[in-house]
């Protein structure tokens, strides 16, 4: 019997178009699919037909599988022979578990890879204008998670250390704790008047941008009723998402029209 494997592979931000080429080609060749709530159902059709395809996310109202079933289940189809493709939304290591699935194969003496993704950390913010850094206003980012119990913040977060921070914050899975993070940020000296940004389903068509200060932030978002996923972007770069607005006041698809009737 031939030996199994598992990819551990990043599907992208959100639009299927942006998974890597080794990932879809990975996919592609897949027998069983793993595969988390934020994948985009295209890529989970890229897998071949006759693939296994099981589905370990959150559904509403329903308990997912725990991290060590979901571990438990990689070993025992690779040590079945199979090749397993674990897909994970943006990258697999950024606040994703793919740290643990790792450690758990690499210990089961499973053969394991890693095939990196483009972070909805990252992207989220490119696709609304947004630079993570930038040469004149931001050298450093800093990329944190909020907690899922909207009633409080992560505590082993140093939210008075980033207050003082310099440069971007870009905060994932704080959507419900907006108004708790940009208060206890103000509270640790943070200016009010920050740029602040909310992007919600980042690269999908249906992607909304909420920009305000951090002072105002909490109030837009609530007005705008976003939904999940989203991320907070705070910092001077985020004023370059009005530029980028201005500019798109001409649709790409008619610029990139018009270029290819030109040629
Ligand atoms: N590993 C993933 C992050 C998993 S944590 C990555 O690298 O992108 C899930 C959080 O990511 C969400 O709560 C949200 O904060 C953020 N996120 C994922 N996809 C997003 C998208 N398309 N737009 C905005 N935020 C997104």
């Amino acid at each position: 019997m031939r030996n199994g494997m598992v990819s551990l592979v990043g599907a992208g931000p959100g639009d299927p178009e942006l998974i890597t080429v080794r990932g879809l080609a990975r996919l592609r060749s897949a027998n069983v699919l793993v595969y988390d709530r934020l994948v985009h159902p295209a890529l989970v059709a890229e897998a071949p037909d006759e693939a296994e395809r099981i589905y370990v996310g959150k559904a509403a109202g329903k308990t997912t599988l725990d991290q060590q079933t979901i571990e438990a289940l990689l070993i025992e189809r690779a040590r079945r022979g199979l090749w397993v493709v674990r897909l994970k939304g943006g990258d697999p290591f950024v606040f994703g578990r793919g740290g643990e699935e790792l450690a758990a194969l690499i210990g089961a003496g499973v053969p394991v890879e890693v095939v990196p993704g483009v972070t909805s950390a990252i992207a989220a913010p490119a696709a609304a204008g947004i630079p993570v850094t930038h040469r004149h206003f931001a050298s450093a980012v800093t990329f944190v998670t909020a907690h899922e119990d909207p009633a409080k913040i992560t505590s082993s977060v140093d939210w008075d250390w980033l207050a003082r921070a310099s440069g971007t914050l870009v905060i994932l899975m704080g959507l419900r704790q907006v108004w708790a993070i940009c208060t206890r940020l103000i509270a640790a000296g943070r200016e009010a008047d920050t740029p602040a940004a909310v992007i919600a389903s980042g690269t999908l068509p249906e992607q909304r941008v909420v920009r305000s200060s951090l002072g105002g932030l909490a109030a837009a978002v609530a007005d705008a009723r976003l939904r999940s996923p989203a991320l907070i972007v705070i910092g001077d770069v985020v004023r370059f998402a009005d530029l980028f607005d201005q500019s798109a006041s001409q649709p790409f698809s008619s610029i990139l029209a018009s270029q290819i009737a030109c040629n």
